[in-house]
């Protein structure tokens, strides 16, 4: 373990990247392709943040998992295509990608991220933003249990040599904030995501934030030494 060593892990859909249209279009998409009526805007939203998987057995309840695993299919699928239209199809939220940039700079922090997307995903991510260099470790879909299973910030943190102390979840989702519970670590919830911000405080953040300007304050409050840390 390294003292001293902060590690912010970030969520994706939601928090960095505003994915909304893209996931209720391919989820309406997957539905049809199986005769399913569409699930509406906020029903599809609610779901953001957990495996695919997950959130469909939430949507279908009722139908088998061999189902559940082709409207995935589908909905892999269509996502995939309407994201090789372009980045412009998953803007970055405003200040995103310099906060994340400048704090990846810092010798005493590491970023990462906790996603419910596959590797993939985060890959096309990082290469459209020129994220490269900035993640120190990508805990995905592939890799472990759907939120709110610990399991991503706790890979995180042995990858890295973090303590717990030291370790922050930052994301939009109830998921985010009751996996950093079950992982003992620091949750701060943002407001512009697909929960509000009721539904973060009442699953644990520490603190709720507006826009990532408001981040390093935040995290100054939550992580005893990050503000000196600022002036290394
Ligand atoms: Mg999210």
């Amino acid at each position: 373990m390294t003292q001293g060593l902060f590690l912010l892990m970030f969520d994706c859909d939601g928090t960095i990247v505003d994915s909304q249209n893209v996931i209720v279009t391919a989820m309406a998409q997957a539905f049809v392709d199986h005769g399913f009526a569409a699930p509406d805007r906020p029903s599809i939203l609610s779901g953001v943040g957990l495996s695919i998987a997950v959130a469909l057995k939430n949507l279908l309840p009722n139908e088998a998992d061999r189902t559940i695993e082709s409207v995935a299919q589908s909905y892999r699928n269509a996502c995939f295509a309407l994201r090789t239209q372009g980045p412009s199809v998953e803007p970055l939220y405003a200040d995103a990608a310099d906060t994340i940039r400048r704090l990846s700079q810092r010798s005493n922090v590491l970023i990462g991220v906790a996603t419910g997307k596959s590797q993939r995903g985060v890959a096309r991510l990082i290469g459209e933003n020129a994220f490269e260099g900035c993640f120190a470790t990508i805990q995905t879909a592939d890799d472990a249990p759907s939120k709110p299973h610990p399991a991503m910030l706790e890979q995180a943190m042995n990858e890295t040599g973090a303590e717990r102390s030291g370790t922050v979840m930052i994301g939009d989702t109830v998921f985010d904030m009751e996996m950093a519970r079950a992982a003992g670590v620091q949750g701060i919830g943002v407001s512009w995501g697909y929960h509000d911000r009721s539904s973060l405080e009442g699953a644990g953040a520490e603190m709720i934030i507006d826009r990532f300007t408001q981040l390093d304050e935040a995290l100054s409050i939550v992580l005893p030494g990050f503000a000196e840390g600022v002036l290394q």
